[in-house]
């Protein structure tokens, strides 16, 4: 069964006095395993998609399915409680809590998931050695470097043990070998089973992926995989 099914998903916002379609007929499967890069102009609407892939939003139409479960008409109690336990996410400006130290904001996730005390704080701190962040736990956000920060941010997403990891330009507020690093750290996460999603502006990292869905106008404007002919939607 696919990590995500979406079919026909819409979202339309209000602006000003009328709307704005960000997205119209989305069609998406998205199978366990995959790396997919999502592109596009500014605009397009790969953000929102990206936050509706983490149900931290609902589509206006439209159906979307997570691990075969379908979100359509959950609350948005119901959605949390799902993403709590299935998807991490990664913002391209780091979204720590500035009043907590790096190990409290990666334990974070955990209290919502019912986690001990105790638990949290070990699997912290185990989250950010394999970040390679193990002597900056105590640290606050505020003294650490904008990969560190990013670093921190990829363990509180990992710390749930996600089956989705979805990364908004990860690498947008980094230079570029941090952001090489970043990189890095994700590809780990895929290669150990996790299906990940990352919006991205650049080529090189698209190029990593094995598919690439271009969005336009808030359509699916081609679905690309590596090594086979593009399919335009
Ligand atoms: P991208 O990530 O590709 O730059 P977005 O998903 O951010 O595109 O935006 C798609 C469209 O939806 C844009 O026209 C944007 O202005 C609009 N939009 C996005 N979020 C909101 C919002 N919260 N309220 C109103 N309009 C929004
Ligand atoms: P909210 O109540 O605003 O949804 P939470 O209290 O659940 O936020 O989480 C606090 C912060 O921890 C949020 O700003 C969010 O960025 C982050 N967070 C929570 N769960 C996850 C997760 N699974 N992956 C990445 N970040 C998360």
């Amino acid at each position: 069964e696919p990590v995500l099914e979406l079919q026909d998903v819409a979202k339309r916002y209000p602006k000003g006095q009328g709307m704005v379609d960000a997205l119209q007929g989305v069609t998406l499967r998205i199978e366990r395993g995959e790396h997919v890069a999502l592109v596009g102009p500014s605009g397009a609407g790969k953000s929102t998609l990206l936050y509706l892939m983490g149900l931290m939003d609902a589509p206006t139409a439209g159906r979307l399915k997570l691990l075969g479960r379908d979100t359509t008409g959950l609350s948005d109690a119901e959605r949390s409680r799902l993403r709590g336990r299935t998807v991490g996410f990664v913002f391209q400006s780091f979204n720590l809590l500035p009043h907590l130290s790096a190990w409290r904001n990666v334990a974070l996730p955990l209290r919502y998931a019912g986690v001990s005390r105790k638990e949290r704080r070990a699997r912290a701190l185990e989250m950010l050695a394999r970040v390679g962040l193990a002597e900056r736990a105590e640290h606050m956000p505020s003294e650490l470097s904008g990969g560190q920060e990013q670093r921190v941010a990829i363990a509180r997403a990992l710390v749930i043990r996600p089956q989705l990891l979805l990364a908004d330009e990860p690498t947008g507020n980094l230079d570029s070998d941090t952001g090489a690093r970043i990189l890095e750290l994700l590809e780990a996460v895929h290669a150990r089973g996790a299906t990940l999603v990352t919006v991205t502006h650049s080529a090189e990292v698209a190029a990593r992926a094995q598919r690439t869905v271009q969005l336009r106008n808030g359509r699916v404007w081609s679905d690309t995989r590596a090594g086979a002919p593009e399919a335009r939607g």
